[in-house]
């Protein structure tokens, strides 16, 4: 398929580098594609940033039949341009189709595309330290209708974000509430797919945890509110008694490329790291016994989060002091250089512009 180009007329006036907010400024341009039944995936095109037109009956306003996924681009010391894994994105994009009954992209195609979308923005890459550009590929049902059933058309769209270092001053130990009255999802939902429902549900217990003083949630099972799965918009590891442990994928928790590199690099370096299902009441009885090293959250966003403190009932516990873990920042350092090209990709995880 040709990707028809209408470039802008109008170029935008970019913001300092060191006043970009997460998710807030686009940049000129967006790829935008259809798909219709009986003809597939059609009229490709990049073009200026601006207004959709859609009808109030669009089914994904009234039943959520919607994916997204979320990567970076960076530029490098010695100015390219490159991504991180980006086939992994594409792939869940399918997986998650799947789940939400949309039909299934080219992967190569939308690479090719995003690729071509980056290249006639490329000088809206940020190049100082933390920052990089944030890519959104989504999709959406478009039938205008309002019953339930699957939609027969579909909008996909690649917006870009210039965003700023997520932690401004380097990486920061973060507050984090074990949620035990809400529930994200349940085996056989939705928490397995990149949606937007996901989230919508999680907001009542987003606004609860930040009136308490925290910033993000963590997430048990819906069923037991026992096993730990994830926070906000992160996966999970806890460094306890020398071994790496994260929970494992039991179809509930959002399969992040984060965590599944965290886990590579880990093994790589020869460390033992675990999947496995773990209650918050076996967590904190390794934290009484003072088996609990280091805890930090993993995804594309920030990379690596460390959790300073866990807020469960009223109880809090510290770790490492409320300090970043030498592991966590190792950690942090080695995924954020490879990202950036500080570092030499050995693991073949960068794909160049
Ligand atoms: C996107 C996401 C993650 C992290 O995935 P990455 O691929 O590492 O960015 C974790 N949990 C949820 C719920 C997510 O939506």
């Amino acid at each position: 398929m040709e990707i028809k180009i209408v470039k802008t007329v109008n170029p935008k006036q970019k913001t300092e580098e060191d006043s970009l907010i997460f998710g807030v400024e686009f940049t000129d341009h967006m790829f935008e594609m259809d798909y219709t039944e009986g003809v597939g995936w059609h009229d490709a095109v990049i073009k200026p940033y601006g207004p959709i037109e859609l009808m109030p009956s669009a089914m994904v306003l009234h039943y959520a039949q919607e994916v997204f996924e979320g990567l970076k681009a960076y530029k490098t010391p010695n100015g390219e341009t490159q991504l991180f894994r980006p086939q992994e994105n594409f792939k869940r994009m399918n997986r998650s189709n799947e789940r939400m009954c949309i039909p299934q992209i080219d992967e190569d195609f939308l690479l090719k595309a995003l690729k071509a979308l980056i290249k006639i923005d490329e000088d809206w890459i940020p190049t100082s330290t933390g920052t990089s550009l944030y890519l959104r590929p989504f999709i959406f049902a478009t039938d205008p209708f309002v019953g339930v059933r699957v939609s027969q058309t579909y909008k996909l769209m690649i917006i870009m974000s210039p965003v700023g270092s997520y932690y401004k001053g380097g990486l920061a130990p973060c507050k984090i509430y074990v949620e035990d009255e809400y529930a994200r999802t349940v085996r056989g939902g939705t928490g397995e797919a990149k949606c937007g429902g996901n989230y919508a549900g999680g907001l009542a217990a987003q606004e609860k945890v930040h009136a308490k003083g925290y910033e993000q949630i963590l997430w048990l099972d819906g069923e037991k509110r026992q096993y730990i799965e994830e926070v906000g918009t992160s996966n999970v590891f806890f460094l306890i008694d020398g071994v790496f442990v994260t929970p494992s994928l039991e179809g509930t928790i959002l399969s992040g490329i984060t965590r599944k590199s965290v886990i590579e690099l880990l093994k790589h370096w020869g460390e033992t790291v675990v999947e496995r299902r773990i209650t918050i009441d076996e967590f904190y009885e390794l934290y009484q016994q003072g088996k609990v090293q280091e805890a930090f959250a993993t995804g594309t966003a920030a990379v690596i989060s460390p959790i300073g403190t866990l807020g469960w009932q009223d109880k809090e516990m510290t770790f490492n002091h409320g300090d970043i873990g030498a592991y966590t920042q190792k950690i942090y350092d080695t995924l954020y250089g490879i990202q950036t090209g500080h570092i030499k990709d050995t693991l073949n995880w960068i794909v160049k512009l």
